[in-house]
C-alpha cells in the first residue's frame, strides 16, 4: 500500500460524505494503492451510519469505530494502528485544508527523500488563513508562536493536524496523547528522534457545516504545559534570572546606602534582597534540573527507537534464514 488517509471524525454526519468524495476526487491523479480511514471518535450524532454507508460502496474506505468519544489523538493513533500505507497523512473531517494539497504533501516526500515528514502550513510565508473566527486564529497563532521558541525547529504552525509522514516515523514513536496536543507530542518526538521536518504551505479554511470541536482551557493548558516541558528554561530561566537580577539590584543600593552611612540596620529591604537571590538561585536550579531530566527522556527516546530499528534487522536476518 503506498498511501493511507486518516480521517478523525466526532459528529461529523453533516460532513463525512462530502469530504469522502472531496478526498477521493482529489486521489485521482495520484499514481498508485491507497486507502482512506475513517476514524469514528464515538460521536453521538449518525456519523458512523453515514461512514457505514459509504463504505460498502466504495473498498478503498474503511471505518473504525469505538463508542466513546476520547479525542482527536486517540483516533489518530487508532488510525495510524491501522493503517498500512509507506506515506500516511492525517487530515480533518471539515476540509479546513483543501484535500488537493494532499498530493502536495505526498509529492515533497517523494521528490526529497532526506525528509522524513510534512506539515502543511498555513503560519508560514506562502501560506494563509481565510474565514477562521477572528479570537480563535488570534489564539492559535500566539499558541504556535510560544512553540516556535519551544520546539528544537523554528517550527510556523505545530499544531496543525495536516501533514504526511514516511511510516517509519509513526512505527518509531511511542504517542499517548488522547487530544490535540497529539500533534506536538509527535512533533516533539519525531525531532527528538532525528527524523526530518519540512513546512509546505496550506490555506486554513474556518469550517463551513457541523461546530468546531476547539475546546479552549484544555487546549491551552495542554499546550503551556508541553512547550514548558519542552523548554523549561523558558519559564524557569526567566523568572530565575528576574529575581536574582532584582535581588543584586536592590543588594547593591543597599550596599550603597550603607556605603554612605545612612543604612538603618533593621530594613526589611535587606531580607528582601536575600530572599530574592536565593530564590532566583532556587528557581534557576530548577530549571537545570528540568533540562537534565528533558535530556535523559529524549535520550530513552532514542534508545526505544534504536531497539525498533534492531528489532526489525533480527527479523529480517530470521526470515531469511527461515
Ligand atoms: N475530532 C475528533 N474527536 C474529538 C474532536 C475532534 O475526532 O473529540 C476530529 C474532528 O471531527 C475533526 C478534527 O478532529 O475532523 C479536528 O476537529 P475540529 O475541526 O473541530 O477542530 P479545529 O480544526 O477547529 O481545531
Ligand atoms: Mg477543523
Amino acid at each position: 500500500m503506498d498511501l493511507s488517509i486518516i480521517i478523525p471524525m466526532f459528529n461529523e454526519a453533516e460532513n463525512a460524505e462530502h469530504t469522502l468524495t472531496r478526498v477521493g476526487e482529489a486521489l485521482v491523479s495520484f499514481n498508485g494503492d491507497y486507502e482512506i480511514i475513517t476514524v469514528n471518535d464515538g460521536s453521538t450524532d449518525d456519523t458512523l451510519s453515514v461512514l457505514e454507508k459509504i463504505a460498502i460502496l466504495n473498498k478503498k474506505i474503511k471505518v473504525i469505530s469505538y463508542p466513546m468519544n476520547i479525542g482527536r489523538g486517540m483516533a489518530l493513533r487508532k488510525g495510524f494502528q491501522e493503517s498500512k500505507g509507506e506515506i500516511v497523512v492525517s487530515i480533518d473531517a471539515d476540509l479546513s485544508y483543501d484535500p488537493q494539497y494532499i498530493i502536495d504533501l505526498v509529492e515533497t516526500l517523494k521528490k526529497e527523500p532526506q525528509i522524513d515528514f510534512v506539515l502543511g502550513s498555513p503560519y508560514m510565508p506562502g501560506g494563509g488563513v481565510q474565514n477562521v473566527p477572528l479570537l480563535r486564529l488570534w489564539i492559535s497563532k500566539l499558541g504556535n508562536k510560544i512553540l516556535r521558541f519551544a520546539l528544537p525547529n523554528r517550527i510556523h504552525t505545530s499544531t496543525g493536524i495536516f501533514r504526511a509522514y514516511r511510516r517509519k516515523v509513526l512505527d518509531s514513536l511511542e504517542l499517548e496523547s488522547d487530544g490535540k496536543e497529539i500533534h506536538i507530542e509527535i512533533l516533539s518526538k519525531a525531532l527528538a528522534l532525528g527524523f526530518r521536518v519540512k513546512e509546505v504551505p496550506a490555506i486554513l479554511t474556518g469550517r463551513k457545516r457541523g461546530s468546531s470541536k476547539f475546546k479552549f482551557k484544555k487546549t491551552a493548558t495542554s499546550h503551556l504545559l508541553f512547550s514548558v516541558f519542552e523548554k523549561p528554561m523558558m519559564i524557569f530561566g526567566v523568572l530565575g534570572i528576574l529575581a536574582l537580577g532584582v535581588g543584586l539590584l536592590i543588594g547593591l543600593y543597599v550596599a550603597y546606602l550603607w556605603f554612605l552611612g545612612k543604612l538603618t540596620p533593621g530594613r526589611p529591604l535587606i531580607t528582601f534582597a536575600i530572599l530574592l537571590i536565593l530564590g532566583g538561585i532556587q528557581i534557576l536550579s530548577f530549571g537545570f534540573i528540568a533540562l537534565q531530566i528533558l535530556t535523559l527522556r529524549k535520550e530513552i527516546l532514542r534508545i526505544q527507537k534504536e531497539n525498533l530499528e534492531l528489532k526489525d534487522q533480527i527479523m529480517t536476518i530470521g526470515k531469511g534464514k527461515g
